[in-house]
């Protein structure tokens, strides 16, 4: 899937809260794009100014895909994810990156997102159960608040569908907890995890959770490749 220069057009705009916009893209030229679920695309906005996101949807619908994104930074990437609107045309590059699942590997997954990074997990987790995939999965999902636990009700249903799948979902202001997603993710999977044999882990958000998150998994034993990452800022 060699990356390449698309152009689309919006189909359709939604919000999901205040500031989590969702946009659906019809592609045009090419009219489909293989991509696999968690790679991204290039939006640009100058020789070199470019801002990535992630595809929320599945492969299975390649002449449509989604993007999601947190506008609450402000730059030019929400501003102008902010003002799309249906019809509007779209040019970018991809499909990007390698924070992907691969189905033949036999490790059990656990994803941890914090806020907006749930969205190429999204993707990983949608296509996966949508596609027989029977196995245990855990999914430590972090937002300031209920309002921006973009997919919740996606995952508890995921959750109540499949045993396999074990969803925590957690937000800033429970009492006694931590109130940053970096220590509460930490926290979490702290908890969560008493083995790391045969784990692998897909971790997403800032730089700063990926790092506590990973050391984590890394003093209990799992092997740093074993964690891989996609930092959105
Ligand atoms: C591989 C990849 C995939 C990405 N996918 C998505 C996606 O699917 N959805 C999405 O919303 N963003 C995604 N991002 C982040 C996105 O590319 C932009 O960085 C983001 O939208 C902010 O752009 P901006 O121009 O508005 O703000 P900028 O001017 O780039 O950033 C302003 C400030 O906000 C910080 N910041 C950026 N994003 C966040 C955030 N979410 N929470 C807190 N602080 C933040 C930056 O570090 C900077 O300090 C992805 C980034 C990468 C590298």
């Amino acid at each position: 899937m060699k990356p390449r220069e698309c152009l689309a057009r919006v189909d359709a705009v939604r919000r999901l809260s205040p500031e989590i916009l969702e946009v659906d893209l019809r592609l045009e030229e090419p009219t489909a794009l293989e991509f696999a679920a968690g790679q991204w695309v290039s939006v640009p906005f100058g020789p070199k100014t470019v801002r990535a996101y992630s595809i929320a949807s599945t492969p299975q619908f390649p002449t449509r895909l989604t993007l999601c994104a947190d506008v609450a930074p402000g730059g030019i990437g929400s501003e102008w994810f902010r003002g799309l609107q249906p019809g509007d045309p779209v040019r970018f590059k991809g499909p990007l990156g390698g924070f992907v699942f691969t189905r033949a590997d036999p490790r059990r997954p656990l994803f941890v997102a914090e806020e907006i990074g749930i969205v190429p997990i999204r993707a990983i987790l949608t296509e996966l159960y949508a596609t027989g995939f029977g196995r245990r999965a855990t999914l430590a999902y972090w937002a300031r608040d209920p309002g921006w636990l973009a997919y919740d009700a996606a995952f508890r249903s995921l959750a109540r569908r499949y045993p396999g799948f074990a969803y925590h979902p957690a937000v800033a202001g429970a009492a006694g907890a931590a109130r940053d997603g970096a220590s509460r993710l930490a926290e979490t999977v702290t908890r969560l995890v008493a083995d790391v044999t045969g784990l692998v882990a897909y971790v997403c958000g800032s730089e700063s959770m990926i790092h506590r998150v990973r050391d984590v998994l890394v003093a209990k034993g799992l092997d740093r490749k074993s964690v891989k990452w996609e930092k959105f800022w």
